[in-house]
Formats: structure tokens, sequence, C-alpha cells
């Protein structure tokens, strides 16, 4: 598909952008604050509207050549550059709005500060709900509400890890039990077993019941690609484990680099335990393996922790500004607003929450509610299984055709990068051209596609809708998501660093901009973006 699309982001049926205009550097117009009085008439003067399609006859011969050109499907009507104009004028009052005020790390921070982590099914998550749920209620222009999802609950016992050595006293090394683990000896004593050290499952598999049955195996992969490929181990290993008569698992931390701190994260279910330890005492268990093996039986027990699973309620957040002419089509972003029991979750993932919240607010303060309805969730329960994202998705089945795009923000909220986008060509296409043109002066209009999306947006993905993952610039190197793979979130990544220390007020309020900046595009397109027909089939 070409790319000379442009991306179709006029209202009310008038306009197009030429896709030369759409690649040219930011209009000043852009920089300016809006006229009030512009903007009332741009917007509630039926007559004002014909000022701006008239003009705009010689451009839509150019559509026309551009549509013969690209064979394209889609039949966007032509453009007036008054309504790129008002385009501007709105994203930059977004982007004005948010710039250069602190209110999103603010209150981030006194979210966090005071209920700290939230926990699936827990009690502060559930009062961290009501304490939002307080402060959304109070911005002027939104609906909010919440939608009950069940839950399972997460509970972490006391836990503990000694490594026995021939040589010193035993050694406590920090650990933190997996997500879905079982405790040790059902709860009432621990463990103590020979280790055995391999690299990955692939390595497990070869060595057969003989040399794994009654051991602890530790996963140490010490050869980090990126996220997806290492959590192979934490995920897959107690599971695999456990079909060789393993009696227990240890993985080492899931990160790029390590400060001497264990990184927690979810297993698939297993009747062993298993626990996350640090890079660095993986290392150390590795080496002492290596040195003397079997030989003197060097021995890890442990005593465990996370269990019970019952079921509790708990609330996805639901914030929207109806739109003004297309209720019926929704444009959704947010992030989840559960975390692990290690650190306040601030970085992952109340920030891609509050910049989704704050997005919208920003967008409730323009002159009129956007072309399409701009909706904000904040998922439940992610890190114990998308509960809430299953339940948008079944509570919202009947809408979910009118799902013209589904924006999630869980990999951190730095510096604003643009878009990891799940979808057709055609949506890609669009959403590049629009985002080079109305984020590019700040770095955050870029966009780069992927087969797989965000946790929380699949169920949507899966039935078509155009889909987008939030990116920003890695924030320990600054580089491109591109280059880095994300790799300075992972330092903080499921671990008690992650607090809002780990988040800068400027990086989070511009990014909130970019995030308002995207939906309102979107939500203003005469055409919807285009559906993934592979998915839909
Ligand atoms: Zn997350």
């Amino acid at each position: 598909m070409s790319t000379s699309y442009s991306p179709v982001v006029g209202g009310d049926g008038s306009s197009r952008l030429d896709p030369r205009e759409a690649r040219q550097p930011l209009l000043p117009s852009l920089d300016r604050p809006a006229s009030p009085r512009f903007l009332q008439d741009r917007f509630r003067r039926p007559y004002q509207l014909r000022q701006y399609v008239m003009p705009c006859i010689g451009v839509s011969f150019l559509a026309l050549f551009l549509f013969l050109t690209v064979n394209s499907t889609l039949h966007p009507p032509p453009v007036g550059p008054g309504r790129r104009t008002a385009l501007e004028l709105a994203t930059g009052n977004i982007l004005s709005d948010l710039q250069g005020d602190s209110i999103v790390w603010d209150r981030l921070a006194e979210m966090t500060d005071l209920f700290g982590p939230r926990i699936s099914g827990g009690e502060s998550l559930e009062r961290s709900i009501d304490w939002m749920m307080t402060m959304m209620t109070q911005e002027d222009n939104l609906m909010v509400w919440t939608e009950k999802v069940q839950v399972d609950v997460w509970e972490r016992n006391e836990e503990s890890l000694e490594l026995l050595l021939p040589s010193r006293p035993p050694v406590p090394l920090p650990m933190l039990g997996l997500g879905g683990s079982v405790a040790t000896a059902g709860g009432n004593g621990s463990i103590e077993a020979e280790v055995l050290v391999v690299q990955d499952v692939e390595e497990l598999m070869k060595l057969g019941n003989e040399t794994i049955s009654g051991k602890i195996v530790l996963f140490d992969d010490d050869n980090w690609k990126h996220y997806g490929d290492s959590v192979k181990s934490r995920v897959y290993g107690a599971r695999e484990a456990e079909r060789f008569g393993a009696v227990g698992v240890l993985v080492r931390s899931v990160t790029p680099f390590s400060l001497g701190v264990p990184h927690a994260g979810s297993m698939l279910g297993a009747n062993i335990p298993a626990a996350a330890i640090t890079v660095e005492d993986s290392q150390y268990i590795r080496r002492v393996w290596e040195r003397h093996g079997k030989a003197d039986h060097s021995a890890s027990p442990f005593a465990h922790l996370f269990e019970i699973p019952k079921g509790a309620t708990s609330r996805n957040i639901i914030a929207e500004i109806p739109g003004r002419s297309r209720p019926e089509d929704i444009i959704v972003l947010g992030g989840h607003i559960d975390s692990w029991d290690v650190g306040t979750g601030a970085m992952d993932d109340a920030a891609g929450f509050f910049a989704a919240w704050h997005a919208l607010r920003a967008i409730s303060h323009l002159k009129e509610p956007p072309l399409r309805t701009i909706r904000v969730v904040g998922w439940v329960a992610e890190e114990r299984g998308q509960f809430g994202a299953k339940a948008y998705a079944k509570k919202h089945a009947a809408e979910i055709p009118h799902h013209i795009f589904a924006m999630e923000s869980d990999t951190g909220v730095f510096q604003p990068w643009g878009l990891s986008v799940t979808g057709s060509e055609e949506a890609v296409d669009y959403l590049s051209a629009a985002g080079q043109h109305y984020l590019g002066h700040i770095g955050a209009g870029n966009i780069t596609s992927s087969d797989s999306s965000g946790a929380d947006v699949a169920p949507l993905c899966q039935e078509g809708v155009p889909c987008a993952s939030f990116l920003s610039l890695d924030p320990i190197t600054q580089e491109s998501p591109l280059d880095s793979g994300l790799d300075g979130y992972f330092y903080y990544h499921h671990t008690r660093a992650d607090t809002v220390a780990a988040l800068k007020p400027k990086e989070l309020a511009l990014a909130s901009a970019a995030m308002g900046i995207w939906a309102y595009l979107v939500a203003e397109m005469v055409q919807s973006l285009p559906r993934d027909d592979k998915a839909d089939a």
C-alpha cells in the first residue's frame, strides 16, 4: 500500500488533508493560542462551515487523483484549509493545556503516596479507585462511571530463601514468589533440595527426569534480547520443570540491568513453588554450581508465599466525552490501574492511566466536543491476567464494531515518541501522516507497526479494531524504542523501584498531551480508521 495517503481528519464530512500539506513543517498557527472567537465561529455557526468547504474544490481534484493513483478503497471527501487550521488550533490547545503543568505527575504522586501498590483484589486497589473516581467526577464535561469485574485475589505470605554452602552461614537472598505459584509444602513448611542450573526451558528439555527429579531448577537466562523473549523461563519454567519431577523453581529476574532487586511477575500454573531472584544472585548460584556442582550438594530451600485463589469484585474505571455528531463511534485509550505488590506501580501502569485521563481532561477543555466519542478506560487486574480487559470486551461486545481505535499505554510514560500500531496497512499509513504533521514538532509523531498489541486492548484488536501501544524514548538512554527495545523501562519493571520517582513531570505532561492529540485526530477523521479485515475474519 502506498504511503502517500494523507490522514482523513476533517469533521462533519467536510475535509481531507492534502498529503503535501501533511508533510510540511508545522504551521505557525499551531503554536499560537487559539482564538476563542474563532473556535466558537468554526464549531457553532453552520454558515461558517460552508466557507471552509467552498474554497477547496481545487484540492478535491488532487484527492481524486490520489485516489486513482493508489487504488484506494477509501473515499475521503476534499479538504478545506480552514479545517486544517481548526485542527491545528485544537491540537495546539491540547498541548498548551498540559505542557508545563505538573498536574499529571502531582496527582499520580498523591495517589501512589496515599495507597501504595494496588494488587488485584486488594483493599488498596479499591480505595485508590474510590479516590480516582472522586477526582474524576469533579471534572467538568466528563461522564465517569465504574463497571464491576470479578478478579482473583493476590496475597503474598511470608517468604524467604537461603543459599546453603558448606563454607559460610546460610545466605539470605532477596526473592519474590511468582504470581500464580503455590506455597511450599502446602504452606506448612519449607523445601530443601539441590540446585540444578539451566539456561532456559530448551536446555531443561534436553536433560530428562534423572537429572531434574528432586531438584530446585534455576533458570539463569543470561541472553537478554527483549522482554518477550526472556520472560519465557519465568512463565513456562515451573510447568515444564514439574513434568520432570523438579520440586521447585527459581528464575533470574527478567531485566537487562540490575541493582540487586528481584523483579516480580506471573507464571503459568504448576504444582511446585517458583520465585524470582536477583540477576546478581542468579549469577552467584551459577558460579558456585559450575565450580562444585553436585560435589558439595549446595542446596537452596525456600519458604513461600502466594496462594489463596479466591475471588473478589473490583472495578474498571470509564470516563468519556460523547461525540458531537457520531457518539456511537468510540476511540478508547487507557492503561491498567492495578499493579504488583512491590514498589507503588506508578510507572506500571498508573502513569499510563493518569496520562490518558488528563488527555481526556484537556480535550474536555476545548470549545467543542470531538466528532466521535473519546473514552478512557482504567483496566483492572491486568497483572493477574487481563481480567478488566476481558470484562470490558464482554460488556461492550455490541459496541466493538463501533470501536474505531484502541490505544494503550503500558510500557512507561516518558518522553513521548509515537505509537506501535497493530492494524491494517491503511491505518498505519494514515496515522503515520497525521503523526508527522500534528506531533512531529514535539518528536511524538512516529509510527511503527507490530503484529502484537498491548494486553489490555488485545480483545479489541482481535475483533479487527486498529490498536496502538503508546511508546516513549528509553528513560535511561533517551534512545528510540526501535533502538533500545524499551530496555530502560524494564530496569524498574515489577520492582520496588517502580515509584513516581521513576517519572518526570515534564515528560508525563507532554506524553499526556500527545495521547490526547492522537485520540483527537482519530476522533475527527472524516472516515473511520480502516479496520483490519484479516482480524475480523
Ligand atoms: Zn503493566
